[in-house]
């Protein structure tokens, strides 16, 4: 079978391997889909300093079942599948624990994105929040939106959006946010200020994983609030205003998971609202790229063209739609 390793930055190439055994717990999944990680670019690039090459990204896996072990009961061949799995995700297979599979439904498979899906439903849930609770989201890419539209779902008042990106601002009203704000041109907290009566949010989001935005999370939000910071932060250091958060009684959640069980309830329940429709990501995977362009792939989600939300690989055979 044919699957892409990362040989050294920037370079990917799409070798022939044997389909992997399964054990009598696992399944076999034939992949449709495997989805672009933010968090993989920096191993992509070589800035991530990662234990060198060659490396095998790839969790974002969605596919058809192809066969199942003989321990495994409630998957059979030709079920469709969302896969949570540490790597080797671009490829034509992947084996995996059974209970590592969720059914994707009638859910187009490009779609299926059980893995972000639980980040965002565990950051929202670890988030608490209220009906009718004001809510800010910093950051309207792919786990911006899909925070947004899991916040949506509990009915805030306010749900302020603010980015730098026009583009990610009108998707992101497209979506239903009640305020965009740009915050090259307006203050977020004026315009935060103005909705709540001067009070502050509730609740505030972080999903860009830079530092600027996490030191906004403090000035919009009121006293004995909630900050949530959901963007991925590695590389360099990063500095909170600890005393001003300190003074001001906040919350501070950090909304990133490791361990598997939580990682596997947020996709449980993620999967659950896609496939009964409750949530739809139709839309926001922008770029599709067969395996052998894996390299554009990536290219793409590090660029970010204008209009760019996701990108994701297909992989021929168990069709993505
Ligand atoms: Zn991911």
């Amino acid at each position: 079978m044919k699957i892409a390793v990362l040989l050294a930055p920037r370079e990917f190439e799409v070798v022939d391997i044997p389909v992997p055994d399964i054990e009598p717990d696992e399944v076999l999944v034939h992949v449709a889909a495997c989805g672009v990680c933010t968090s993989e670019l920096d191993i992509w690039d070589g800035s991530a300093d990662v234990g060198g090459f060659p490396r095998y990204p790839g969790h974002e896996v969605s596919g058809i079942v192809e066969k199942a072990g003989e321990e495994v009961v409630g998957l059979k061949e030709g079920d469709p599948v969302s896969v949570w799995t540490t790597g080797k995700g671009f490829a034509e297979y992947v084996a995996v624990k059974a209970e590592h599979c969720l059914s994707a439904g009638s859910v187009p498979l490009d779609l299926a994105l059980g893995e972000p899906l639980a980040c965002a439903v565990n950051a929202v849930e670890l988030a608490g929040i209220s009906l009718g609770d004001d809510v800010v989201l910093i950051g309207a890419g792919f786990m911006g939106n899909l925070v947004q539209k899991l916040v949506a779902l509990r009915s805030p008042r306010h749900l302020i959006v603010a980015d730098t990106r026009s583009d990610a601002l009108a998707r992101a009203e497209q979506l239903g946010a009640t305020r965009v704000v740009n915050v090259q041109s307006e203050s977020l907290s004026d315009a935060v200020r103005d909705l709540t009566d001067g009070r502050g949010a509730d609740v505030s989001f972080e999903v860009t994983g830079v530092q600027a935005p996490l030191v906004m999370l403090g000035n919009v939000t009121r006293m004995s609030g909630k900050l949530v910071i959901v963007g991925y932060h590695q590389g360099g250091m990063r500095e909170i205003p600890l005393a001003d958060w300190n003074y001001q009684a906040f919350q501070i959640v950090n909304a990133h998971f490791r361990e598997e069980a939580t990682i596997m309830r947020g996709m449980r329940i993620g999967m659950r609202l896609l496939t009964s429709r409750r949530l739809r990501l139709d839309g926001l995977v922008t770029h599709h790229f067969p395996l052998h362009e894996i390299n554009r792939a990536f290219q793409t989600a590090h660029e970010k063209p204008k209009g760019f939300v996701k990108s994701t690989v297909e992989i021929n055979g168990a069709g993505a739609h």
